[in-house]
C-alpha cells in the first residue's frame, strides 16, 4: 500500500495474533518516509467485517462507564471539555456556527459540553442515538468546531480522513485527541495496538496531514491529551491572546505542535 498522508510506499513492519473480536494475525505497513503505521489486515477486511470487529469491541465496555483499556478515559474527557470552554469563553474558539463532536461514541464529551457551549452536534459512524446526526446532515465546511476524540486511529481510508476535516468553516478549528509519536514502536505487545486502531500517527505525518487541511498554527495541551489547530498563523493567534505561551502544559506552535517524542 502507499501511505495515506505522503503517499510513499509502506513496507512490512510486524504482526500482531489477537484471537478475539473475530481477528486472527493482524499486519502492520510502516511508511517508508513519515513513519505513519497501518494496521493492513484491518484496513482490508470487508466493510461487514470491520462494522462486526467494532461493534462486538465497542460494545465489550460502552454503557458501563468505563473501558479497561483506557482507564484514564473519564477524567480526560473531563479535561477536554474544560479546555474546549475556556478557549470558548476566551473567544478563540467561535460558536457562531454548531459545534460537532465526530465519532462520539456514547456521546460523553458533547454532553459534558453542551451545557457551557449550547448543544453540540454528534455524530458517529457505528453508533447511533437518538438526536444524532445521519450522515446526509454532515454538510462540508457547516462546523466552526469539529471534536474528533479517539477517532482518527479508528479511520480506514483517506476519504474518511479528509470527510471529517472537511466539515471545519473557513475559519474554524479541529480539535483532536488521538496518539501521535515521534516514531512508532516496531512492538507487537505495544499497548495501542487494539483490535480497533487501524492508523498510527507520526509527528511527520500529523504535521502533513495539517498543511494539507490547511490549518496554520496549533495548540497542545497536556493534561487533555488535546490538539486545537487553528486556520490563523501563530502571530496572529498570540495578538489575540498573548496569554496562550504562558498557561502551564499549554504549548503552541507554527504548524503542527510535536508534542510527544
Ligand atoms: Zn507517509
Amino acid at each position: 500500500m502507499n501511505c495515506y498522508i505522503c503517499t510513499a510506499p509502506a513496507e512490512y513492519y510486524f504482526s500482531k495474533q489477537f484471537d478475539r473480536f473475530g481477528l486472527d494475525t493482524v499486519d502492520y505497513e510502516r511508511c517508508t518516509a513519515c513513519g505513519t503505521v497501518y494496521a493492513q489486515t484491518l484496513l482490508e477486511l470487508p466493510e461487514y467485517q470491520w462494522q462486526s470487529v467494532c461493534e462486538n469491541y465497542h460494545g465489550s465496555y460502552r454503557g458501563s462507564g468505563d473501558n479497561p483499556d483506557d482507564p484514564n478515559w473519564h477524567v480526560r474527557l473531563e479535561q477536554q471539555a474544560k479546555v474546549l470552554s475556556k478557549l470558548a469563553d476566551n473567544g478563540l474558539l467561535s460558536t457562531g456556527r454548531p459545534w460537532l463532536d465526530y465519532g462520539c461514541g456514547e456521546g460523553e464529551l458533547a454532553g459534558m459540553l453542551d451545557t457551557g457551549i449550547g448543544q453540540i452536534a454528534r455524530y458517529d459512524r457505528y453508533w447511533k442515538k437518538e438526536g444524532y446526526l445521519q450522515e446526509p446532515d454532515l454538510i462540508p465546511g457547516d462546523f466552526d468546531m469539529v471534536i474528533s476524540t479517539s477517532t482518527l486511529e479508528h479511520l480506514r481510508s483517506r476519504s474518511s480522513m479528509d470527510a471529517l476535516a472537511r466539515l471545519v468553516t473557513d475559519d474554524g478549528c479541529l480539535g483532536l485527541h488521538t496518539l501521535v509519536r515521534g516514531e512508532i514502536p516496531c512492538d507487537p505487545n505495544w499497548f495501542y495496538l487494539l483490535p480497533v486502531h487501524t492508523i498510527f500517527y507520526t509527528n511527520r505525518g500529523m504535521a502533513q496531514l495539517f498543511d494539507q487541511w490547511g490549518f496554520l498554527s496549533s495548540l497542545y495541551v497536556v493534561e487533555a491529551r488535546l490538539w486545537v489547530w487553528f486556520r490563523k498563523p501563530l502571530k496572529q493567534l498570540l495578538k489575540e491572546k498573548p496569554e496562550l505561551v504562558s498557561i502551564p502544559g499549554w504549548h503552541i506552535a507554527e504548524g503542527f505542535m510535536a508534542y510527544w517524542p
